[in-house]
């Protein structure tokens, strides 16, 4: 699913041994950032490959809803996948979206599972691959 969606949006994919660095954010445990101008995402390549798929499947989730303000208002009960440090994340807007992110990724993993924890959110993920 997600090298369709990577082939589809042209996204190009760079590894690298310290995607803290690359992407610019001052936490060591940082495993991939989304760049939008040059619809880039920067990954780790150190990872092994399950923790890989999921940054992936979070990064493309960025690609995917970055700025849907309907998405972000749903999100904003929902609980966090993970901690989201406040000194980096500053805002609730930008912790929704990393829980869109982590949503993704998630539904990326394993969609039956997904549809599960949340039937209105799948339907957003599945149609908007649907009309990709
Ligand atoms: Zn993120």
């Amino acid at each position: 699913m997600l090298q369709m969606i990577i082939a589809k949006l042209g996204i190009v994919i760079l590894m690298t041994a310290t995607p803290n660095i690359s992407c610019k954010i001052d936490n060591p445990d940082v495993g991939g950032c989304y760049y939008k101008q040059s619809n880039e995402i920067i990954i780790s390549g150190t990872k092994d490959t399950s923790t890989n798929e999921f940054i992936l499947g979070h990064e493309i989730g960025h690609a995917l809803f970055l700025g849907n303000k309907q998405l972000e208002k749903m999100v904003n009960d929902y609980p966090e996948i993970r901690y989201y440090p406040r000194s980096i994340y500053n805002t609730q807007l930008k912790v929704n979206q990393e829980k869109i992110a982590d949503y993704f990724a998630m539904y990326a993993k394993s969609p039956s599972d997904f549809k599960v924890f949340s039937p209105e959110i799948y339907q957003i993920f599945n149609n908007k691959i649907k009309n990709l």
